[in-house]
């Protein structure tokens, strides 16, 4: 099967398991991204597919290839790393040819990948200058320009944008967005931006806990998160998680919240487990600031521009994020009434798993 398979991946320091029983199928040339908050594991995967790191157990293999026994030359991977590394006193074209240097490359056949890297990077103007003559932008470019001359069939990008400011790392997202286009390989990018995921990537890692929580396209993520980590991981602000009772009812599932109001969901009912509480599971725009709806008060009101998002407190004591038009003139201490969209919503079971409605 071409593309790369990770089997049962396990690692752990000191006695620490810090991965479990890895297993993912990236197809030739998707373009994954493992996110997950700081410490779930995803650089330590990578360092282990680049062959910087061993597994204490489990396969790694690329296009029908073995490679976890490989040297990292041999892996036909590249890595870019978080810090760029780049070798300060070699100027930006020496960086660009040591790894082909090493690898035996003929010095023309050099010349020209390097030709080639520079001109889809646009850093030709900059080859004879060293690291410290470059922007953190134009270092990031030469970090990856670096990898893109190995010509690998697989990309490992360790939070390629974290070292940039706001704005340039908005526009190198766009950048990485056309160059993915460019090059016939795979990328597997790491980030703990949920933004920077769901707008690059084919698919989507979510990692936490020394485990895969799930692995599915963007807005499958979004609309049809697998547990309750998922749901408030990826999302902003995170989903509003409202302790519920399983009311009585049809086909689909009707909830009473702690103040007594009752949701009527489009989850069926016999998805659902044994046992009557539960979690409602609410994005942020399915809970509106209305003439009717569900008491609360506003503890926060954050101005987005167009929208404004209304951090409030139900009669219970239950913490809920609303969504306000921009211009309202909502503030903290008032009453209102938050009508909240039960098509919409989620249920999470008591072990977390989540629970969506159909179609
Ligand atoms: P992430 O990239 O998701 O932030 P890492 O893979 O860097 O997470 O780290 C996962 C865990 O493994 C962390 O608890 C980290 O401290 C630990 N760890 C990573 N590398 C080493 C190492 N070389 N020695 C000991 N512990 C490590
Ligand atoms: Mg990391």
């Amino acid at each position: 099967m071409p593309g790369l398979q990770l089997r049962s991946v396990s690692k752990a320091f000191k006695g620490v398991a810090v991965l479990e029983a890895i297993n993912l199928d990236l197809a030739p040339r998707e373009f994954i991204a493992f996110l997950g908050p700081s410490g779930s594991g995803k650089t330590t995967l990578l360092r282990i597919i680049a062959g910087l790191e061993t597994a204490d157990a489990g396969e790694v293999v690329l296009d029908d290839r073995r490679i976890d026994q490989l040297a990292p030359g041999a892996r036909d991977v590249a890595m870019v790393f978080q810090s760029y590394a780049l070798y300060p006193h070699m100027s930006v074209r020496e960086n660009m040819a040591f790894g082909l240097r090493n690898a035996r490359v003929p010095q023309g056949e050099i010349d020209t990948l390097i030709a080639d890297a520079a001109k889809v990077l646009e850093i030709e103007p900059l080859l004879e200058r060293t690291p410290a003559q470059l922007s953190g932008g134009q270092r990031q470019r030469v970090a990856i320009g670096r990898a893109i001359v190995k010509k690998p069939r697989l990309f490992l990008l360790d939070e390629p944008l974290s070292n940039l400011d706001a704005a340039l790392r908005l526009r190198t997202r766009v950048e990485l967005a056309q160059l993915r286009k460019r090059v016939d390989a795979g990328v597997i990018m790491v980030t703990h931006d949920q933004a920077e995921a769901m707008t690059l990537a084919d698919r989507i890692v979510v990692f936490n806990d020394r485990r895969i929580q799930q692995v599915a396209a963007p807005m499958e993520i979004y609309l049809r998160p697998a547990n309750r980590f998922v749901a408030q991981f990826v999302g902003s602000p995170a989903m509003t998680m409202l302790p519920v009772r399983l009311a009585d009812g049809g086909e689909h599932a009707s909830v009473t919240l702690g103040t007594g109001a009752r949701i009527d969901t489009r989850v069926p009912r016999a998805a659902l487990p044994a046992g009557s509480a539960f979690d409602l599971g609410l994005r942020p725009e399915h809970v509106r600031v209305a003439a009717d709806g569900v008491e609360a008060e506003v503890l926060l009101v954050e101005r987005l521009g167009e929208r404004s998002l209304v951090y409030a407190s139900l009669a219970d004591g239950s913490a809920i994020t609303a969504e306000a038009d921009g211009t309202t003139e909502l503030k903290q201490g008032d009453r209102v009434r938050l009508a909240i969209d039960g098509q919409a919503a989620h249920l999470f079971g008591p072990d977390g798993t989540g629970y969506h409605r159909t179609g």
